[in-house]
């Protein structure tokens, strides 16, 4: 074998032996409650799909329609070869549903942080983040350059500290502003952010904030606009991200906020510049996706998806204290112990993904738990069931 082969599953080996190794699973079926792996059908517990929107007819025949109006390619960057209409469309959609000005649509949710912070702040300024957000953010802060603080989750105390300390060298560098970027909905934890104190804590210190709504849009708020509508601040957040891949059932990010935000990033962000437009059909998905999240019938998906929630919840020791979102994390803590048990839930027909570090903290390992309106009441049953048929010793779990 060559040194350069050779050397690359010498890191991966390293990966095995920590019990951090992943690896892909080919999945022969659409996204849905159950997924076919390896000829084998599997009740899925793993997917952000939290309103089953991801093979909904209307989105397949919007982004079919899309294929059919405009092609499968975008040809080059919105900036480059002109921007086709479904990005249009689906950014009015956007502003209208989120309620704000404006909109901008990236490829990925990704993307959309890395382009918006480094545009946002460089070298001069500062950043400061919740321990737990996510990986895209920390990236975006690292790659722009700006001096990064982090608090403790959910911290208010530590982000009133930091803050202090910022505006602080804000007077010794003029030039210098302060970002706070934190999610609503917590990834691998479920849990929200306290909103309604970060607002008023960043209006006192004069910081800028940015909320990635990833795991609330579809959920939360009015019509689902998210966990910043519900809490009645959405107007006093300036940059609003999200994604539309999960509950809005297609692929892509997007910014909400201010025309001047917006016309901004198209000037500034760079993954927004320099990259190929998204297929139109993902775009056209995506409208599909945002009509869908506010039509009257939705209500009837919410509802349906928190009383999943409930029913599980109500199997779980630590979980009833705090009402958590459609995430819900079993922590196992140990990284061998919970690959082992989600390939025991494989063995009994149950997808449910290993998170591990780096994705949250080592020793944090944790089954995630994902509900989605297309669940029934049989599934979260069969899922307690086997749960505990397994014996897991799952700190969380109640004896039946
Ligand atoms: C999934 C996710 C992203 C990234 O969005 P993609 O569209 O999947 O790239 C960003 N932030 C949070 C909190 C996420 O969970």
């Amino acid at each position: 074998m060559n040194p350069f082969d050779h050397e690359l599953n010498r890191r991966v080996a390293a990966l095995s032996e920590q019990r951090l190794r992943r690896e892909l699973r080919r999945v022969d079926s659409p996204q849905g409650p159950r997924i076919e792996i390896g000829g084998k059908t599997l009740l899925n517990f793993s997917s952000n799909d939290y309103l089953g929107l991801a093979n909904h007819p209307a989105l397949k025949e919007a982004a079919i329609k899309a294929v059919e109006k405009f092609g499968a390619g975008a040809g080059a960057s919105r900036l480059i070869c002109g921007s086709l209409a479904p990005f249009h469309e689906l950014e009015e959609a956007l502003a209208a549903f989120k309620g704000v000005e404006a909109a901008l649509t990236f490829s990925t949710g990704y993307a959309t942080a890395l382009g918006t912070i480094t545009a946002l702040v460089g070298k001069d300024d500062i950043v400061i983040l919740d321990k737990l957000v996510h990986a895209s953010i920390v990236d975006a802060a690292r790659l722009s350059g700006a001096k990064l603080r982090v608090f403790g989750h959910n911290d208010l105390n530590d982000l009133k500290d930091i803050l202090k300390w910022a505006a602080k060298s804000q007077i010794a560098n003029r030039k210098s502003q302060i970002l706070i970027a934190t999610e609503s909905i917590f990834s691998m934890d479920g849990d929200a952010a306290p909103l309604g104190e970060m607002v008023a804590l960043k209006e006192k210190y004069g910081a800028w904030l940015m909320v990635d709504e990833a795991h609330a849009t579809g959920l939360y708020g009015k019509n689902g606009r998210g966990l910043a509508d519900e809490l009645g601040v959405s107007d006093r957040i300036e940059i609003q991200m999200g994604t539309l891949g999960k509950a809005l059932g297609a692929s892509g990010g997007y910014i909400c906020g201010s025309r001047a935000l917006i016309d901004f990033l198209v000037n500034r962000a760079r993954s927004f510049i320099f990259s190929t437009a998204p297929v139109p059909a993902a775009a056209a998905a995506a409208t599909a996706g945002i009509i869908l999240a506010q039509s009257p019938g939705s209500e009837a998906w919410r509802n349906a998806l928190w009383q999943l929630v409930e029913q599980l919840n109500s199997k779980l020791k630590t979980q009833n204290s705090k009402p958590a979102g459609a995430i819900i994390p079993l922590i196992i803590g140990d990284e061998a112990r919970v690959v082992e048990l989600a390939t025991k839930l494989r063995g009994q027909n149950i997808f449910i993904p290993a998170i591990r570090y780096p994705t949250v903290a080592r020793g944090a390992a944790r089954l995630r738990v994902t509900l989605t309106a297309a669940h029934s009441a049989e599934d979260v049953v069969q899922l307690v069931q086997t749960l505990a048929d397994l014996k897991f010793e799952i700190a969380d779990l109640k004896s039946p």
